[in-house]
């Protein structure tokens, strides 16, 4: 990080009172990485800040972070940050190179008993083991937000989970925050409200939104609303990328498609998420097909600095595991 080290908190900034500091951090803004990464637009709608104050206050906050050039060394000096979790089969940390990362977003999709919750499950037990067994436990209890939206999370299944790894299943269900998305405006805003619970406290190194798209594909039928979906779901994913990088934790999002691994549905995840310039953000998308009996394909897409491949691994009473 360059300069201005000392500069930490968001009252440190000049210009900012302690009143404008309550108004950012009402509108989910807690830290001057968060203020970096925000638009002009959010500060005005959302802090109710004048134009001309937003533009001036992102400028500041870039200047610290340092969101301007950086040398590719540097880069790779921040990423040494990134943290991985397993997903239970060792095959598929490596479609993954090493395993889910945080600071990124993966998406998997695939049909419907492909095995996108169960992943979602074993995630969220995982990110509790110890560093060594491929978790992000160092002492601190790690804490998980999971968002269901169809109505598919058990409980019943994370204890099973967590007992075939050797946690305490109590402990591993009571670290995950869960919540039912009834909309997408619901959905939306409960990402927005993950800020506020990590900085009271709260170790969140995964979200986990199962589906994130299901609400907006209901809700947006028809050809005239295809933009102004596509546009809603296109910030959701950037609130969700900013989250990832801000607090260095991994997002894991599902998308269900039909089975024609030629026509990956109305969604492009990965095209949505790129158009926008975020210096940290590396996207992962798998997509999943049922294989020979209990078995799943993972096949990993246009990931940024890996080869496309496909692994095998199946689904068993203790989780993911490899074949
Ligand atoms: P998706 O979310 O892609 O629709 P799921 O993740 O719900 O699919 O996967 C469902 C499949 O996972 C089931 O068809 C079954 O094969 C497998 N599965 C679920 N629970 C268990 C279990 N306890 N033991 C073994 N396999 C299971
Ligand atoms: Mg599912």
């Amino acid at each position: 990080m360059p300069a201005n080290k000392e500069i930490k908190k968001l009252e440190d900034l000049p210009g900012v009172g302690p009143k404008t500091a309550q108004k950012l951090r009402d509108a989910g803004i807690y830290t001057i990485e968060d203020l970096a990464m925000s638009s002009v637009n959010e500060l005005v709608e959302k802090a109710g800040l004048g134009e001309e104050t937003a533009r001036k206050l992102i400028e500041i906050a870039e200047e610290i972070v340092g969101h301007g050039f950086k040398s590719a060394y540097e880069y790779l000096e921040e990423r040494k940050n990134v943290e991985k979790i397993t997903t239970g089969s060792k095959a598929l940390d490596e479609l993954l190179g090493g395993g889910v990362e945080t600071q990124a977003l993966i998406e998997a999709f695939g049909e419907f008993g492909s095995g996108k919750t169960q992943i979602g499950h074993q995630l969220a037990v995982n990110v509790q083991l110890p560093k060594e067994k491929g978790g992000l436990f160092t002492g601190n209890p790690v804490k998980v937000v999971y968002v269901d939206t169809e109505g598919t999370f058990r409980p019943e299944r994370i204890k099973q989970m967590a007992e075939a790894v050797e946690l305490n299943p109590e402990e591993v269900l009571k670290n995950i925050f869960y919540i039912k998305a009834f909309n997408s405006d619901h959905q939306i805003n409960i990402v927005k409200k993950i800020p506020k619970l990590i900085n009271e406290g709260n170790n969140i190194r995964l979200i986990v939104i199962d589906s994130i798209t299901a609400h907006f594909r209901a809700e947006y039928v028809g050809r005239g609303t295809l933009a102004e979906r596509q546009q809603k779901l296109n910030q959701h994913l950037r609130d969700l990328l900013k989250i990832a990088t801000v607090y260095n934790l991994a997002v894991y999002v599902t998308n269900q498609v039909m089975a024609k691994p030629d026509t990956f549905g109305g969604f492009d995840i990965v095209q949505a998420v790129g158009g926008h310039v975020l210096a940290h953000a590396i996207t992962y998308r798998i997509f999943l097909r049922k294989g020979k009996e209990k078995t799943r394909i993972a096949r990993l897409i246009d990931a940024p600095h890996l080869p496309e491949r496909e692994v095998v691994f199946r689904i068993t009473d203790e989780g993911v595991r490899d074949v």
